[in-house]
């Protein structure tokens, strides 16, 4: 899951940097509201933490204007303008949630998970497909009920493909999601990730479909391990 943090108070940024990255999240971070308004206009992310405060372009018109163009990532606004009128502004722009400063970490966490969870149609933390059961929360991955141990890039695989287990992910799509837009990684570096994948989990636990990407295994989607 690859989030853009945008935030311009350093301690902060990199304290939630800090902590999204320990639960496994791949994060950007930046400071400025125009850099801001073009990354999430032209990249792929999972989730947004947008500060309303921000030099060069206030985050509310960042939001608008991702908004206005219909990008649909889920935005989670972070700020210290508290009043009701100020936060109303902030969800009728398109915010999906609303965290006020100061906030503990926990609570950011928490509504992280839930707004990337929702985005991908889950009432739950635990994603099951096929044998695995793919806990969010605890970053854990268990074959019929036995845990299993997964490096964390193996996990954030799995868990991405989870998440999107309703349809078949092109190689593109997934390398951004785990490494960025770092293009030193290509498709063959994933495949030898989903390699180490099937000999851990059940040699159909991926499935490859050539020329258009991959899927995880799962009954309720016609696929089995
Ligand atoms: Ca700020």
């Amino acid at each position: 899951m690859r989030i853009l943090l945008v935030e311009d108070e350093p301690q902060i940024a990199v304290d939630v940097k800090t902590a999204l990255e320990a639960e496994g999240y791949l994060v950007e971070s930046v400071s400025d509201g125009e850099e801001a308004w073009f990354l999430g206009d032209t990249e792929e992310y999972d989730l947004i933490v947008l500060d309303l405060g921000l030099p060069t372009m206030d985050g509310l018109v960042v939001l608008k204007s991702w908004r206005n163009a219909g990008r649909q990532i889920p935005v989670l606004v972070l700020t210290a303008r508290g009043t009701w009128a100020e936060r109303v502004e902030g969800i009728d722009a398109g915010a999906d949630d609303y965290l006020p400063k100061p906030f503990r970490m926990e609570e950011l966490l928490a509504r992280v998970r839930a707004l990337i969870r929702r985005s991908g149609g889950h009432a739950v933390d635990t994603i099951e497909a096929g044998a695995l059961s793919i806990d969010m929360r605890q970053m854990r991955v268990s074959k019929s009920g036995v845990p299993q141990a997964l490096s964390p890039l193996e996990y954030r695989l799995v868990a991405y493909l989870a998440h999107n287990k309703d349809r078949v992910v092109p190689a593109v799509e997934i390398l951004v999601h785990l490494y960025g837009d770092d293009d030193r990684h290509e498709a063959n570096a994933l495949e030898a990730v989903v390699t180490r994948l099937r000999k851990k989990l059940g040699p159909k636990s991926i499935e490859t479909r050539r020329g258009f990407g991959y899927r995880i295994a799962d009954a309720t989607t016609g696929t089995a391990d």
